[in-house]
């Protein structure tokens, strides 16, 4: 692996959809870290917000090395938007991965490895990279060195003789400059002044078909409006080091990153990467821009896990670790011992625990309507007001739901905002947990046999 290869996964952490969150822009806090009513997509949890804004602080006066932040709270009370929040807050570079903790206990993988992949997916490389931009109208040259020196030998104008590829090359740069705006195409003939570099066209003096394409390599250049061939720009990258350990692990390559099928990634690859980057860095051609890792329902990890965790927060690249959790006191997976959270001491004396709160009528209604804006999702006022009925009565997630299923139903009707009808039909189509396990205690005498 002499190169790693980094340009096929450039946009990749920017790929967005609408998803649950995409509201989400920042924690909303004004510059001495109050948070605003309604801000960036965050409505109310004032107290949480703050507590992340500080956290912020520290992160950002590196400070928080080695600990992490948990928040606890109801399910739906915003904790996912919270850690992206504080993700967004940090940069739009930033990555932000977040996994369920029940996620890693699959048969493809390790715990450890999954982990490990998650921990990567939020650590970002900056690469900075000195590249040739070419810009302007592309034209081809076919020459070499037989043609320049057999050209030489021809017109007898020719002086320059060149013995490597790289001096045609050169040569041709030179040409295009002298040229400025005038094109140069196969079979042209120029001169070159040997002393002062100056050149210039003379014409096409033999055939293109003879003497030209049977010289083999061709070479491309560009000219440009300016008449520079080439310019040196810096070009950023921001990718993952789990982007490039994909990358430069399997055969498939980076469609993996698509998939997810991305398989163990073998240490040695791992090390090898790491070794890079850290040449990256001294070189001054890279930095680690550490981002957020969110592990949500954090009491499913098990014992081995959290000793995972306390080792990769000492580590200087350790991401931004937010765990979440709705439990109190639980045993901790893998023991029978019990703890605050299901979580063990030592990790626990880490961690900064902010609490988030249930929300308001008023905060649901708000947040509905920004998903509403969100998901480009007219609608009455009167079926926003069922909708945080609905909310405060189920759950905000299912309220948000709904959104996207009661505009299908109104495209349906083909109505122009979605109206108390659409609602009601979308909320009779699906159930929301209490309804759904309601009509399974009515009827699980026909489902058990
Ligand atoms: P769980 O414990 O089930 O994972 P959660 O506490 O992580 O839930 P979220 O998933 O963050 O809750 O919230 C549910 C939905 O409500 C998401 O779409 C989220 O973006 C949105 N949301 C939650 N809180 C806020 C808020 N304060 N402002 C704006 N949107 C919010």
């Amino acid at each position: 692996m002499a190169e790693l290869k980094l340009s096929e996964s450039r946009d990749l952490t920017r790929i967005e959809r609408v998803g649950a969150h995409s509201h989400i822009r920042g924690l909303g806090l004004d510059s001495s870290l109050e948070p605003r009513a309604v801000s960036e997509g965050m409505v109310g949890q004032t107290a949480a917000r703050k507590a992340a804004g500080v956290i912020l602080r520290m992160i950002k006066d590196g400070k928080i090395a080695g600990r992490a932040v948990l928040l606890a709270g109801q399910p739906g009370t915003g904790k996912t938007a919270i850690a992206m929040g504080m993700a967004k807050s940090l940069g739009l570079e930033t990555p932000f991965a977040m996994i369920a903790a029940s996620e890693i206990f699959s048969l493809e993988m390790s715990k450890t490895e999954a982990l490990t992949q998650a921990f990567r997916k939020a650590i970002g490389v900056r690469i900075k990279e000195e590249t040739e931009v070419i810009e302007g109208e592309v034209v081809e040259v076919h020459i070499d060195r037989p043609a320049v020196a057999g050209a030489a030998s021809k017109t007898g104008k020719l002086t320059l003789k060149t013995t490597e590829m790289e001096t045609v090359y050169d040569l041709g740069a030179k040409m295009i400059e002298a040229l400025g705006k005038e094109k140069v195409t196969s079979g042209d003939v120029i001169a070159i002044d040997k002393a002062t570099g100056k050149i210039t066209k003379l014409g096409r003096s033999f055939s293109r078909s003879r003497d030209f394409d049977a010289m083999g390599p061709q070479v491309k250049f560009v000219q440009c409006p300016d008449g520079e061939l080439q310019k040196r720009k810096e070009v950023v990258h921001c990718v993952t080091l789990h982007e490039i350990d994909v990358i430069n692990s399997r055969t498939q390559g980076f469609l993996a990153l698509f998939t997810g099928d991305t398989g163990e990634i073998r240490a040695e690859v791992r090390e090898q990467i790491d070794t890079k980057v850290a040449e990256w860095r001294e070189e001054g051609k890279a930095e680690i821009v550490p981002g957020v890792l969110f592990i949500d329902e954090v009491h499913m990890l098990d014992i081995e896990c959290f000793s995972f965790l306390n080792r990769a927060l000492e580590n200087e690249m350790a991401p931004i670790l937010v765990v979440a959790t709705n439990r109190g006191i639980t045993t901790i997976r893998g023991t029978n011992y019990k703890s605050p959270h299901g979580i063990p001491i030592d990790l626990l004396d880490r961690l900064l625990i902010i609490s988030t709160q249930p929300y308001t009528e008023d905060e649901i209604h708000k947040i509905l309507e920004i998903r509403c804006q969100e998901e480009e999702v007219e609608m009455t006022e009167s079926a926003k007001h069922l909708l945080t009925k609905i909310g405060v009565e189920t759950s905000l997630r299912y309220a948000i739901h709904l959104i996207t299923a009661a505009a299908l139903a109104c495209q349906k009707r083909k109505g122009k905002a979605v109206d108390l009808e659409d609602i009601n039909r979308v909320y009779n189509l699906f159930l929301d947990v209490k309804r759904s396990t309601q009509y399974l205690m009515e009827y699980q005498s026909q489902y058990m046999f």
